[in-house]
């Protein structure tokens, strides 16, 4: 489970005005399968005491270096991953993957480039990198404070054109697959010969997960059904504890599936938006999910848009 330490609760309070009680997250690495670790951050909003690792990040011991998958939100964020990996390995992180380009899967890249890593990704997620740096550093700014001084957005250096990619690297076999779901430019990264999967923001786990403006649900359910079709056994999803396929699905592709075929189709059918919202909006399947409350309304709504327009 993740360490908090409450001593640092009165600079930070002091520092951000904080009401009440907080604690600063910092991440611990837990062992998926031999040479293979999660990092699980906490379920909630990126705040000064999480740096915004509200996110699960992942990372593979390699004989010569530590492959790691996202870097983080920023410059300390960074740091502290980098701190959790070395509790558990002496080998250098040698190359970070991007599974996409929200703020927690890349804001972190200066910091691991500055120490001598290689930053990979997916072309197309580069550039969608490039295109948001300003608007979620501005975001970052308003949630995080002074504790986002220090971060420098860099997008992945290293690219990997069209959809799909395979990466050789410390003799481990890695898979990059374009997914656009959650967020422009999401992929996955599958090792192959582990089972392992690292979903990026396709799985949320714990917590229901966000339809965003820009999520695309149509290419969520889709990528959902491609990584069912890879049958992993251990899925590290983007946010929230590892689990295994059938959890991921119940939590995840089970809502997709939700969205696409009953609100989808209701705005296809052009039914009263109101009506079909509030007639869905108590889901004895998905209510116990962290953020239910908060999100689930909103989802429906941007999934009706989505399938409005087609
Ligand atoms: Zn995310």
């Amino acid at each position: 489970m993740p360490k908090f330490i409450p001593g640092i609760c009165l600079t930070l309070a002091l520092a951000f005005s904080l009401p009440g009680a907080c604690a600063e997250y910092l991440p611990t690495a837990e062992r998926v399968i031999d040479g293979v670790y999660a990092i699980v951050g906490p379920l909630g909003q990126r705040s000064p005491e999480n740096d915004g690792l509200n996110a699960t990040f992942g990372f593979v011991v390699t004989p010569t270096g530590v492959i790691l998958v996202d870097s983080g939100a920023s410059q300390r964020g960074a740091e502290k991953l980098a701190r959790a990996i070395r509790a558990v390995t002496s080998q250098p992180v040698r190359w970070v993957i991007n599974t996409g380009s929200q703020d927690h899967r890349w804001l972190g890249n200066a910091y691991f480039a500055a120490q001598g890593a290689q930053i990979i990704a997916l072309r197309r997620t580069a550039a969608t990198q490039a295109e948001f740096a300003g608007q979620q550093m501005q975001a970052l700014e308003r949630l995080l404070g002074q504790r986002l001084q220090g971060t420098e957005p860099l997008p992945a250096g290293t690219l990997q054109d069209g959809d799909e990619a395979t990466l050789q690297l410390g003799g481990e076999t890695l898979m990059l697959r374009y997914t656009d779901a959650h967020f422009p430019g999401d992929a996955l990264v599958i090792l192959p010969k582990h089972g392992v999967v690292f979903t990026g923001d396709l799985v949320f786990v714990d917590r229901l997960l966000g339809v965003l403006p820009m999520s695309s649900v149509a290419r969520a359910q889709r990528a959902f059904r491609t990584l069912e079709a890879l049958k992993p056994a251990h899925v590290v999803p983007g946010h929230g504890r590892v689990c295994d396929l059938a959890r991921a699905k119940r939590e995840t592709g089970d809502y997709y599936d939700f969205l696409v075929e009953t609100i989808g189709a209701a705005a296809k059918a052009m039914e009263p938006m109101d009506e079909v919202l509030t007639r869905h909006a108590n889901l004895p399947a998905f209510r116990h999910l962290e953020n239910y409350d908060g999100l689930h309304r909103a989802n429906m709504n941007r999934t009706f848009t989505e399938f409005e327009a087609q």
